[in-house]
């Protein structure tokens, strides 16, 4: 009885926890209130980890591994296929470089480690600007973790 009622409070904890994501478009305009551009402007606080001329990283708020950073540039790009289609030269080495740099300061590059962007309302994608997460720190198995990271928010 206890252990019924246990699995369905869960079961609906995580339908409700699902349908409370929303998800967002990954072209048009962007959106300047979106969360990452705060963290950009310093308007809200995040633990930065890495940052230079073009890139920021820094934790993510929920993290859904022992290591779980979002690497973002600068520019006011809302995916990747607005970076991939709008984004200069110098911007894209940048965010490239940075990658390789970050995986190293969290010292995951001997064990190995995922990165997953997420693009549109199929993607995933929450924040409308342009987000890589850096997983790591153990066996990732990347669809199992986006599966959970959409249940526990
Ligand atoms: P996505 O669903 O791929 O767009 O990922 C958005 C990510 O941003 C999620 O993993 C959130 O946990 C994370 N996030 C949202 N708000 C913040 C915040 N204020 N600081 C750090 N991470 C955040």
């Amino acid at each position: 009885m206890f252990k019924s009622f246990f699995v369905l409070s869960l079961s609906l904890f995580m339908c409700f926890s699902y349908a409370g994501t929303t998800t967002v478009s990954g072209i048009g305009e962007y959106d300047n209130n979106n969360v990452f551009a705060k963290i950009l402007a310093k308007k809200i606080p995040a633990t930065i980890i890495f940052e230079n001329k073009h890139v920021l990283a820094f934790e993510d708020i929920h993290p859904i591994k022992p290591v779980h950073i979002l690497i973002i540039p600068k520019g006011k790009y809302r995916s990747l296929i607005d970076f991939s289609n709008n984004a200069t030269e110098i911007e894209i080495t940048a965010l490239i470089r940075a990658m390789g740099k970050i995986a190293d300061i969290m010292g995951i590059t001997q064990s190995g480690f995922s990165m997953i962007t997420n693009s549109g309302h199929h993607g995933g994608q929450t924040v409308p600007h342009l987000h890589f997460h850096l997983l790591g720190g153990e066996p990732v198995h990347w669809e199992t973790a986006l599966r959970d990271k959409k249940t526990t928010k």
